[in-house]
């Protein structure tokens, strides 16, 4: 092989300037490009210099010819040279920075604890952080080149593709809330930040996405809701949520004119209860009486401790005669109830007023007023029974 020109040689890229016999060209060329790698620029030198010879030349590789005996010509050569080769340092710099860019982006993405994940326009994962990777329990080269229908469950995947394919549609950014299967084989709740990511011609080249888990905010959201809505001591509604739950019935039930009843529900000598066995034994009695209340109320219907001994019920929907009986099975279930227990000797009872009421004649708090009456005469009238509102 030729030796290369005596010409200072800068490590990358470089120019070899190789004096080449016409017959031994191809191996030349091959030889030199198998050495020297395929990044070296090569210029043949040859003071034999033909078109066909330049023509062969070029096709077999070689990136210039040049007559190393016209001074002329190696100038220019020299000069086209020196170009390509700033060209080239100029693109492997940019790429050497654009590598570097990506480790860096990447290392970012891999450093955040939230999963991230690049798909192209087709669905297709291009990208995702250490993260995500763990978050489906697979390794990134599992999900990249890969569809949600290949990491998630197929009815999830046909929801994460739909809000795909609408955000893709629509542009901009989207933010739900979604249930994901973790690959420790929970479900999470989670909340999606995706946005449309458009290339410089303004199309949607694809999606990007990152994953928060707000399992934990929603556990707690649940028990801040039911501590709202629920009494304590009994675990039955509390007064606030049965005004909530009879405020949309008596909406329903004044659209549609139709009739309700409403209960108020009073342990019998409760007071007695606390002084014979104790408080502790009277808070016992009243979660045994909610529970029998709720367990006999029927469905549909709604029953809430009002506060201390007192409970509200509301039927929907039925005849006055049909939540007359269903009140009157809930008061000789909570004797049958406390029949078995150390309340036998006690009351063990409940007194209850009831009233029907359509709500485009009178309003809840009026029916109430008037099944609180009635609740006073049971009481009056001897204790455990029923008494209906005229
Ligand atoms: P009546 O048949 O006339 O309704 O008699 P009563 O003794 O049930 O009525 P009263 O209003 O005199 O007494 C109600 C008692 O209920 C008084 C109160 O200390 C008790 N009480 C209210 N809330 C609770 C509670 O959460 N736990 C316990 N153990 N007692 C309660
Ligand atoms: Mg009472
Ligand atoms: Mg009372």
């Amino acid at each position: 092989m030729a030796a290369p020109l005596s010409i200072e040689i800068p490590k990358t890229p470089v120019a070899y300037f190789v004096p080449a016999e016409a017959e031994r060209l191809g191996s030349a060329i091959g030889e030199l490009r198998r050495t020297l790698g395929e990044h070296a620029y090569l210029v043949l030198a040859s003071d034999k210099l033909s078109p066909a010879w330049i023509q062969r030349a070029i096709t077999l590789g070689a990136d210039d010819v040049v007559d190393p005996t016209s001074a002329e010509d190696v100038a220019i050569c020299l000069a086209r040279t020196s170009r390509a080769i700033e060209r080239a340092r100029g693109a492997q710099t940019e790429q050497a920075c654009l590598a570097m860019e990506r480790d860096y982006l990447q290392a970012c993405i891999d450093n955040l604890p939230a999963p991230i994940f690049f798909k192209n326009s087709e669905g297709i994962y291009v990208g995702c952080n250490g993260a995500f990777a763990e978050f489906i329990g697979s390794p990134p080269e599992g999900v990249i080149g890969r569809s949600v229908y290949d990491v998630a469950p197929e009815a999830l995947a046909q929801r994460y593709q739909a809000a795909d394919d609408e955000l893709l549609e629509r542009g901009g950014t989207q933010v739900y809330e979604s249930e994901v299967c973790h690959s420790g084989g929970t479900r999470r709740h989670v909340m999606f930040h995706k946005a449309a990511i458009k290339g410089g011609d303004g199309r949607v080249r694809g999606i990007a996405g990152a994953i928060l888990d707000i399992t934990e905010r929603k556990t707690l959201e649940a028990r801040l809701t039911e501590a709202a809505e629920r009494d304590p001591l009994t675990n039955a509604y509390n007064r606030r949520k049965f005004f909530d739950l009879a405020e949309q019935m008596v909406q329903q039930a004044r659209d549609d004119d139709k009739t309700l009843a409403v209960a108020v529900i009073d342990v019998d000598h409760f007071k007695l209860i606390n002084d014979r066995l104790g408080h502790a034994e009277g808070d016992n009695a009243l979660r045994m009486i909610a529970g029998t209340l709720e367990k006999t109320v029927g469905k549909g219907n709604v029953i809430a401790r009002a506060g201390g001994e007192e409970f509200y019920a509301l039927f929907i929907d039925g005849s006055i005669n049909e939540a007359k009986q269903t009140a009157d099975r809930m008061r000789m279930e909570v004797e049958r109830i406390c029949q078995a227990t150390a309340l036998s000797a006690l009351a063990g009872t409940v007194s209850i007023g009831l009233a029907a009421f359509r709500p485009r004649e009178e309003n809840l708090d009026e029916a109430l007023k008037r099944a609180d009456d009635a609740l006073y005469r049971a009481k009056n009238s001897g204790r455990n029974r029923l008494c209906v509102a005229a």
